[in-house]
C-alpha cells in the first residue's frame, strides 16, 4: 500500500483524487487530508476514507509534510499556500504529485534544486505536463516540448468580443471544468503561460524549446519532439482523473478510473493552429517573465491573480488583466537569485501594487 496525503482534498483536484483512490482502495492508505475551509466536506471525506488525521486551514500543513510516513503527497491546493509545505515535504524525502501551479511559477529554481538534492520526484498532475512526463523516456534525446492549449471560450471570438466579455462568458470553458480562477486563466491563455514556466522547471528546457499549439479538441494533451524529428504525443479523452491517477500511482499504472475507450474514427479529426499572441498577449508575457527569471515569474503570477480577482468581482474588463500584468511587470525590480522569503515579499508587494494600480485607474 502506498501511503499518501492530500493537501487541498476538498478542492477540484482533491475531490477527484479521492474518487481515484476510492477505486484503488487496496493500493493506497491515506495518512492525512487537508482542506482549505470546507469543514463539512472534510468531515464527510474523513468518515469515508478514514485518514489517520485531518487538517483544516494552513496550520497543520507543515505537520503533514514533515510526516515521513508518507510515500507521496498530492499538493492540490491552489495559491501560494502550497509552496512552503512542498519544500518541507521535499526536505523530508517525500515524493510530490504536484497540481499546485504557484509552487513552480513562483519558486521553480529553488524547488527543483531541492528536489534534486534530496532525491525527490516531482510528478506533475497537470494534464499537459503529465502527458510530457508519459512521453519522455530519455530526456537528453528530446529537442522540444509541444504544449497544447484548447484555446478556451474566446478562441474564435473577435478581440472586441473578448474585450467586452462578461464573467459568465469567461467561465464557460468548452472542455474542462475547473475552479474559477484557473478557468479565467484558460480564457485569457494565461494558464498556458504559467504552464510554459512550469514545463521549463520540471523538464529543464529553455523557453525557446517550449512551443504552444492551439488544439481545440483537447485530445492531444501535449507532445515532445526527439532530436531525429520523431514526435511522441499522449492522447486521451479529456478527464482530470487520468493524470491524477497516473501521478499518484507512478511508476505503477492501474486501471482504477478508466476513461471511455479511445476511438480515432469517432474523433475523426484533430485541429491545430498557431496561437494569436496579439489576441492573447499572456503567453508572450509568460515567455518574457520566464526568460528574465528570478522574481519576475512570481511578479507575473501575483499581478495576474489580483487582476483576475478584480475581473471576477466585475471591477475590470477581461482585457485589462493583460494591461495590468504588463504594467506591473514593467515596474518590477527583479531579484535574480531570490530566497523563499524574498519571493514571498515580492508576491506581497506586487499584490499591493496591483490593487493600488487598479484602484487608481478606476477610482475603485
Ligand atoms: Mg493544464
Amino acid at each position: 500500500m502506498k501511503k499518501i496525503s492530500i493537501i487541498g482534498s476538498t478542492g477540484s483536484i482533491g475531490t477527484q483524487a479521492l474518487e481515484v483512490i476510492e477505486k484503488l482502495r487496496n493500493k493506497f492508505e491515506i495518512i492525512a487530508l487537508a482542506g482549505g475551509h470546507n469543514k463539512e466536506l472534510l468531515e464527510i471525506q474523513a468518515k469515508k476514507f478514514k485518514p489517520r488525521y485531518t487538517v483544516l486551514g494552513e496550520e497543520g500543513l507543515e505537520k503533514i509534510c514533515s510526516d515521513k510516513e508518507n510515500d507521496i503527497i498530492l499538493v492540490a491546493c491552489s495559491g501560494k499556500v502550497g509552496l512552503r509545505p512542498t519544500l518541507t515535504a521535499i526536505k523530508n524525502g517525500i515524493n510530490i504529485a504536484l497540481a499546485n501551479k504557484e509552487t513552480l511559477v513562483m519558486a521553480g529554481d529553488i524547488v527543483m534544486a531541492e528536489a534534486k538534492k534530496y532525491g525527490v520526484q516531482i510528478i506533475p498532475v497537470d494534464s499537459e505536463h503529465c502527458a510530457i512526463h508519459q512521453c519522455i523516456k530519455d530526456i537528453s534525446l528530446v529537442d522540444k516540448l509541444i504544449i497544447t492549449a484548447s484555446g478556451g471560450p474566446f478562441l474564435h471570438k473577435s478581440v472586441d468580443e473578448m474585450k467586452n466579455a462578461t464573467v459568465k462568458e469567461a467561465l464557460a470553458h468548452p472542455k474542462w471544468h475547473m475552479g474559477k480562477k484557473i478557468t479565467v486563466d484558460s480564457a485569457t491563455l494565461m494558464n498556458k503561460g504559467l504552464e510554459i514556466i512550469e514545463a521549463h522547471h520540471l523538464f529543464g528546457f529553455n523557453y525557446d524549446d517550449i512551443e504552444v499549439v492551439i488544439h481545440p479538441q483537447s485530445i492531444v494533451h501535449s507532445a515532445i519532439e526527439y532530436k531525429d524529428g520523431s514526435v511522441i504525443a499522449q492522447l486521451g479523452l479529456p478527464s482530470m482523473h487520468i493524470p491524477i491517477q497516473y501521478a499518484i500511482s507512478y511508476p505503477q499504472r492501474f486501471e482504477g478510473i478508466k476513461s471511455k475507450s479511445f476511438s480515432f474514427s469517432e474523433i475523426a479529426r484533430l485541429d491545430f493552429e498557431k496561437p494569436d499572441y496579439n489576441k492573447f498577449p499572456s503567453v508572450k508575457l509568460a515567455y518574457q517573465a520566464g526568460k528574465v527569471g528570478g522574481t519576475m515569474t512570481a511578479c507575473l503570477n501575483a499581478a495576474n491573480e489580483e487582476a483576475v480577482f478584480a475581473f471576477l468581482e466585475g471591477k475590470i474588463k477581461l482585457y485589462e488583466i493583460y494591461e495590468t500584468v504588463e504594467k506591473i511587470m514593467s515596474e518590477h525590480a527583479v531579484i535574480l537569485n531570490p530566497s523563499i522569503d524574498e519571493i514571498f515579499e515580492v508576491d506581497k508587494i506586487t499584490r499591493e501594487k496591483t490593487i493600488k494600480y487598479l484602484k487608481d485607474r478606476h477610482q475603485l
